[in-house]
């Protein structure tokens, strides 16, 4: 489902307004609406669940980067970087952590689930063998993660080809330049209410909700170039 409430657009910046001088100051990140209530994707996850992820968790992540900013600021103003890296990791967790929750809610729709069509298709056959073979990569990439991470589908654009990837806390093990697609939260927080230790469960509930409208525009938009945004206009 894509997003239909531009005041808090998933990218998470309010309109730039423009000075006199023509900057353009930076804004505070913020934390986006989720495109359906949160009760919407039961049975598969609760709204319990999709509830604490977002007001809290991903909550959390907004807050805490807006503040790193700040801080970052001050840094530069007062020529005083003894914190420097301390900073710099806190707004890249923090950051990713918005980006990627972001990206996951919009993955997910209600009226999800089923297979891809069209380029994606023929690519996730050339590229991961078969849309099977996909499912099972995904999932176990999802069930191998040791300590917090996620599985996610990426576009790769320097080999032009789709990856799966094992991303650890929100920013780590990367592949750089590439673009998400389709992202699966498997910290604990995103499944362990319902689920308990069964988190292979909790990836195999969510192939009925991943929304192939969303996750083929992301895809097409990631073959035009310079796009590397997991933004995808409406
Ligand atoms: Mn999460």
């Amino acid at each position: 489902m894509l997003g239909t409430n531009t005041a808090t657009h998933w990218a998470g910046r309010a309109p730039l307004p423009t000075t006199p001088t023509g900057a353009r100051p930076s804004q505070p990140y913020l934390l986006p609406e989720l495109g359906y209530d949160y009760g919407a994707l039961e049975p598969h996850i609760s709204g319990r669940i999709m509830e604490l992820h977002h007001r809290r968790h991903h909550a959390g992540h907004v807050k805490s980067l807006n503040l790193a900013l700040t801080q970052l600021d001050a840094a530069r103003a007062n020529r005083s970087f003894l914190r420097l890296a301390a900073l710099e990791r806190t707004l890249a967790f923090n950051l990713s952590g918005h980006v990627m929750h972001s990206l996951f809610w919009r993955n997910l729709s209600p009226q999800g689930g089923g297979m891809p069509g069209g380029a994606l298709a023929a690519a996730i056959d050339r590229d991961l063998g078969s849309f099977g073979a996909f499912q099972r990569q995904f999932n176990a990439t999802g069930a191998s993660v040791t300590g917090s991470g996620w599985a996610a589908l990426v576009w790769e654009p320097l080999g032009r080809r789709l990856l799966v990837i094992q991303i650890y806390d929100h920013q780590s093990n990367l592949v750089q330049g590439s673009v998400p697609l389709m992202v699966a939260d498997a910290w604990e927080h995103a499944y362990y209410l319902q689920y308990h230790d069964r988190r292979a469960d909790f990836f195999a509930a969510l192939w009925r909700l991943w929304d192939w409208t969303d996750i083929c525009a992301r895809f097409e938009a990631a073959q035009r170039p310079r796009s590397i945004s997991p933004e995808v206009e409406d």
